[in-house]
């Protein structure tokens, strides 16, 4: 299977299995709008319950709010989403499709790269232990004329997005002879910009206004509510505020599933600190949220950093940690050391003093930020994308498994009565009574045995348990482990333990 037909199986399974639904469906849809149905809110729930415990939790010196999607419209203002948070827009004059410019340039330089890298592991294939990938980069002419293009493409492009020069974003499409997926031709408009924030009105404001917007992001909350937690919560810098929840934006190239919606949720994280130490802090974040994703055990090598070349006038530092998706390896994560911009801007905004006073040293200051800003739809994206599997068995049928990390599975335990009589129901529905307080657990008596533990796979239960007749005899079940598919013989009392050092999201944490 190629990765787009994978990708396809995917979005297929989410459906079928009550993932993922598309938005508003018996209408025929909402373009780039989706629900979570009933195993995706459990999967959901469980990332964001990680997130927030290795946050708030884990880390005395930060706390958790909650904060409005409706805000003061003067915050857009400050904050710079009003006049800047634009996507370059370009459309193709014979299919009408639009797209946006900087990821058509993007991608092309991601083809390249793919081309680099197949080349790069043809000759460690070819070379075995002795190759020195280095000098063959430096050597090797189909990657030289490859890493040359690409410097060329490169360069052009980082000047113009320096430059906001959109004419160049045109004219590198064309001269790359970049075409529309669709019609297949090179027919481009003019490169527009458009602003993606959702407006709706409101009785008025203070000022008057009646137009706001729909948050595109969840951190300006926090800013706005710096002192409020600072001063209540008597905390002393370094610390930070977190934030779990939804944000709007307008996209116009809607594609790829829950990769870019709408409308999605956010978890952010801004970190508080002194300036002139940025540097250091935004090193450390960087490493701590990059051990959060790897501790899933999803393979680190699935994850990579992405520096930022052009940074935000704002920003001194900035990085992706970017998923390799079955599209290719595409942000999940941006750490961004954005130095007093929104703190200072709210100052001047708002006519308002947003400082820090530090007790040991007498001095105020504006604290510098760090932020770490996650998406938790593109998380569910990441686990659902890798745990998808079609395994072929030893009889010759194939089986389709989600190998989801244990702690996020959206069921921990489905319990099973081998069949619907001689008392295995009421034994099976007393273990349900029993484990259902600490875990969440699927009762089903339907079907064969082979069919209830597919069905329990492809939604990645890790264990079934299965009441016989012995069990009314030795109280004892049977456990098969989703992973390996071996079956255990287990005393009904161990139940719990066995699930519990499996599932529980408190080992997961204590890794970290
Ligand atoms: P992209 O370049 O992919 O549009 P971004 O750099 O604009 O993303 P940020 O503003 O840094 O994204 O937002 C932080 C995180 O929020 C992203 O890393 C991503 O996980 C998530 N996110 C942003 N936009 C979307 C969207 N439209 N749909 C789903 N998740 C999103």
């Amino acid at each position: 299977m190629t990765q787009d037909e994978l990708f396809k199986v995917l979005v297929a399974h989410c459906k079928e299995y009550g993932f993922i639904f598309p938005s508003s469906e018996i209408y025929d849809g909402l373009a780039a709008v989706y629900d979570y149905g009933q195993m995706g809110v459990e999967l959901k729930n469980n990332i964001k319950q990680y997130w927030w415990n290795a946050m708030t939790r884990l880390n005395e010196n930060i706390v958790g709010i909650d904060s409005c999607i409706f805000m003061h419209p003067r915050i857009w203002e400050a904050s710079g989403h009003v006049s800047a948070f634009n996507d370059p827009l370009i459309d193709n004059k014979d299919s009408k499709k639009r797209y946006r410019a900087d990821v058509l340039i993007e991608d092309y330089l991601g083809k390249i790269e793919e081309k680099i890298a197949k080349e790069v592991a043809k000759g460690r294939k070819r070379f075995g232990d002795s190759f020195d990938e280095a000098q063959f980069r430096a050597t090797n002419p189909n990657v030289l004329r490859e890493q040359a293009k690409y410097d060329e493409v490169h360069n052009r492009y980082v000047k113009a997005e320096q430059a906001s020069d959109f004419a160049e974003y045109r004219q590198i499409i064309i001269d790359c002879g970049i075409v529309c997926p669709i019609s297949g031709t090179c027919n481009w408009t003019d490169v527009r910009q458009f602003n993606l924030m959702f407006s709706t009105s409101i009785g008025s404001t203070s000022e008057g206004a009646n137009t706001i917007y729909l948050r595109p992001e969840t951190a300006q909350g926090i800013f706005v509510n710096y002192l409020n937690v600072q001063k209540t919560g008597r905390m002393k810098i370094p610390f930070g505020i977190a934030q779990i929840g939804k944000a709007f934006r307008n996209e116009i190239v809607a594609r790829q599933f829950i990769f870019r919606m709408r409308e999605f949720e956010q978890m952010e994280m801004q970190f508080f600190i002194k300036p002139g130490t940025e540097l250091e802090w935004f090193k450390n974040w960087k490493e701590k949220r990059m051990a959060w994703h790897v501790n899933l055990g999803m393979g680190a090598e699935n994850y990579r950093f992405h520096d930022h070349e052009k940074l935000a006038h704002y920003a001194n530092a900035a990085t992706d940690i970017e998923f390799q998706f079955p599209f290719g390896f595409k942000e999940l994560e941006g750490i961004h050391s954005r130095t007093d911009f929104d703190l200072g801007n709210h100052q001047k905004f708002s006519g308002k003093k947003i400082q820090y006073f530090d007790p040991e040293t007498g001095e105020s200051f504006v604290p510098y930020v760090i932020e770490t800003s996650i998406g938790v739809d593109r998380t569910v994206l990441a686990v659902l994308s890798h745990a998808y599997k079609e395994e072929k068995l030893e009889n010759g049928e194939t089986r389709v498994v989600l190998s989801i990390p244990p702690a996020l599975a959206p069921v921990k335990a489905a319990v099973l009565p081998l069949v619907k009589k001689d008392g295995l129901p009421e034994v099976a529905q007393q273990i349900m009574d029993d484990l259902k307080y600490d875990f969440n657990c699927q009762y089903d008596e339907k079907d064969s045995i082979g069919k209830r533990y597919r069905r329990q796979d492809a939604i990645g239960t890790p264990y079934c348990i299965t009441v016989d007749h012995d069990t009314l005899e030795d109280h004892c079940v049977t456990v098969r482990d989703r992973d390996t598919m071996t079956q255990e013989r287990i005393p009904i009392a161990e139940l719990r333990s066995l699930i519990d050092k499996k599932v529980n999201l408190n080992n997961l944490l204590r890794n970290l």
